[in-house]
Parts: C-alpha cells; structure tokens; sequence
C-alpha cells in the first residue's frame, strides 16, 4: 500500500483526530493545508456560509484577483484535501465539550468526534438593516470595504451608510477613491457636524433624512429611496455594519471575547483557553481573504507545535 493510500484509509470512518477545524472557508482550509502537511489527522467541517458568497468577484488578494470567492475556495479545498490525511464534512458543529488533548464535538448531522486541538474559523455573520434591497445588494454594490471593491466603483456616485463617531474617519478613508460622496446618517447625525469642516470636498454633503429602500436591479444600486418619499441616484453605498460571531461556542466554552466582540487570540492563534485556536475574521476587524489565510496559517502551524510540546515536555 502507498503512503496516500495508508493515511487515507487511515482517517476514513475515524472519528479521533489530531485537530478538528470548525468552519472550512479560508481561515479553516489554510489551516488544514499547514497540518495536511505536517501529516496530521484533521478533519474540517464546515456549514458552507461564507460571508463572502454574494461578492461576484475578490479582490486584493494576489494571483486571485478579480476571482470569484467559490473558485478560491473550491481550489483551495482540491489542493488541501489532496494530502491524505485530510477530510471535509459538509456539517454544523454544534457543541464542544471536555478539554486540551480530549476534546468532544458533536455535530448536527454525523455525531461526534474527538481531537486533541480545535481550530475555530467560524467567521461572522453580518447583520443588515431592516431596509429593502440592502440585504441583496450585499457585496455587489452595497460594500463593506474600499480595498476589497472600492477600485471598481471610482469616481462613482458614492454613498456612505454610517452615523456615529467613526463617520468622520470612514469619509476621510473613502475620499481618494471618489469625489462624489454622501454620508447618509438614517435619522439624525449623532456626531458634532463641524468636525466635517476638515473634508475639502466641494461635492461632499451629509443627508439625515430616513432611508425607506435601495433600488436596485440584481444587486448593482441605481438609487436610495427616503421615507420622504424622495430619492437620489447612488451607484454604491459603503456599509460598516454589526456583527454577531456565527458560533457562539467559543464563548460558552470560556474562550475570551473582546469588547469589539472577536474572539482573544494571541500572535500564534491561541485563545485563553488551552488547545483551542482561532483564526480569520472571527478574531479580527482586518477582514480580508489574505487576512484570514495568513492567520489560518499561524494557527494551522502552532497548534501543530502545540502537539510537538506536549509529547515531548
Ligand atoms: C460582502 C463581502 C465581500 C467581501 N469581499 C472581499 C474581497 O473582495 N476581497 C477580500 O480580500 N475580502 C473580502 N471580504 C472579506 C472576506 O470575505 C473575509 O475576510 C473572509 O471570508 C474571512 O474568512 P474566514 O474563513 O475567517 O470566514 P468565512 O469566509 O466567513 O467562513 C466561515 C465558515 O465557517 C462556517 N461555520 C461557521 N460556524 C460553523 C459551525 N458551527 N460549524 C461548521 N461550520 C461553521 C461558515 O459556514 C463558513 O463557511 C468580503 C467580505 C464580505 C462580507
């Protein structure tokens, strides 16, 4: 028998392994990668929602530009399951119970298993305003970041859905990008207006009024719509909007949380509580597919190096 042909028969049908990944999306398969490689036993398993899966096309992650985000993960998921000590379970993690070395999982469909270390990639899932056509214009039009979609949109009419203190640095941030910019505060500002002084901008302008809808065809904005009844043409709306972890498992578990609401990891991914990892946007505002890849390989090694000293301490 070959070498692949032993270590894959060797985790088919198992239920223990050396690391189990919760969420198989960028962080968790860039993980997997690192500990295909280092041949451990690891199983992913993941609920397929991505926050990313409206985006038609990523951008600002080198040799993927441009791509959709179901291709980069699609390749990512062929090449890391070509080591054979990896598998996928398409599934919802629902409980983790016990301790470093000894965990349990229990999944929603295929039962539980063990591992000595979990990684959690579970990301986090965005919460829309109650307004129609912001909720299908998600990642198309209405964004969440310049970097990742602001190139496309250019010179465009654009608008900014914020109110609040950050409203003065969202502007500031946008501004090189385009011109033609409104910061449309849903009901009054709650920020002192003067502060936009600084903003040279002739074309820029605040708008208070209640926003009623977003007209849109397939997502791409043509205009928003005010409770007044009027309206203004938009061809993109930028978005900073809550969040809620999507599991909140780690947090039940004793894993600390932080005040911005992301899970506490330290520069190797580790979170307060010993043997579990997290990695990509659940532990972090930089919200990005490389983000996410690097962290997922941080955490991927150094629960690998976890195992490495608890054998040999
Ligand atoms: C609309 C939008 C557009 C974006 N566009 C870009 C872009 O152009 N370029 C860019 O670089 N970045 C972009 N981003 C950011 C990028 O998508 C994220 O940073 C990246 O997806 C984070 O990867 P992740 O693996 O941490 O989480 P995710 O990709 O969100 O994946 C988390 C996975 O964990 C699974 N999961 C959660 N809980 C469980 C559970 N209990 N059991 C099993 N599985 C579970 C989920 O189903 C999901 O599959 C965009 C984000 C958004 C919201």
């Amino acid at each position: 028998m070959d070498f692949n042909n032993f270590y894959r028969q060797s985790i088919m049908g198992n239920r223990d392994f050396d690391v189990v990944i919760i969420g198989g999306s960028y962080a968790g398969l860039s993980a997997a990668m690192a500990l295909g490689r280092a041949i451990r036993k690891v199983l992913i398993i993941d609920a397929g929602k991505p926050c990313n899966r409206q985006t038609p096309h990523s951008h600002n992650f080198i040799t993927q530009d441009g791509v959709k985000p179901a291709e980069i993960s699609a390749l990512a998921k062929e090449q890391v399951l070509a080591y054979p000590t990896v598998r996928f379970e398409s599934d919802t993690v629902v409980d983790v119970i016990g301790a470093n070395n000894n965990f349990k999982l229990v999944t929603e469909e295929k039962g539980t298993f063990t591992a000595k270390k979990i990684i959690f990639a579970t990301g986090v899932r965005d919460i829309m305003p109650d307004i129609p056509g912001f909720p299908e214009s998600w990642g198309i039009s209405v964004i969440h970041c310049p970097y990742c979609h602001g190139y496309e949109y250019r010179g465009q009419k654009t608008g900014i859905f914020m109110n609040g203190e950050g409203a003065l640095e969202f502007v500031k941030l946008i501004d090189n990008w385009t011109q033609k910019l409104t910061l449309f505060t849903n009901g009054k500002a709650t920020f002192d207006k003067a502060v936009f002084n600084k903003i040279s901008n002739p074309d820029f302008r605040i708008v208070e009024k209640e926003i009623k809808a977003l007209l849109h065809d397939n997502g791409q904005l043509s205009a928003v719509v005010f409770q007044d009844g009027t309206s203004e043409k938009l061809d993109a709306l930028y978005a900073k909007l809550p969040f809620q972890q999507h599991t909140d498992i780690p947090a039940r578990i004793g894993c600390e949380i932080n005040d911005a609401g992301y899970i506490k990891v330290n520069e190797f991914g580790k979170t307060s509580v010993a043997g579990i990892f997290a990695a990509g946007d659940n532990t972090s505002r930089l919200r990005s597919v490389s983000s996410a890849v690097a962290a997922g390989t941080v955490a991927g090694a150094f629960s690998n190096h976890e195992m490495i000293s608890d054998r040999y301490i």
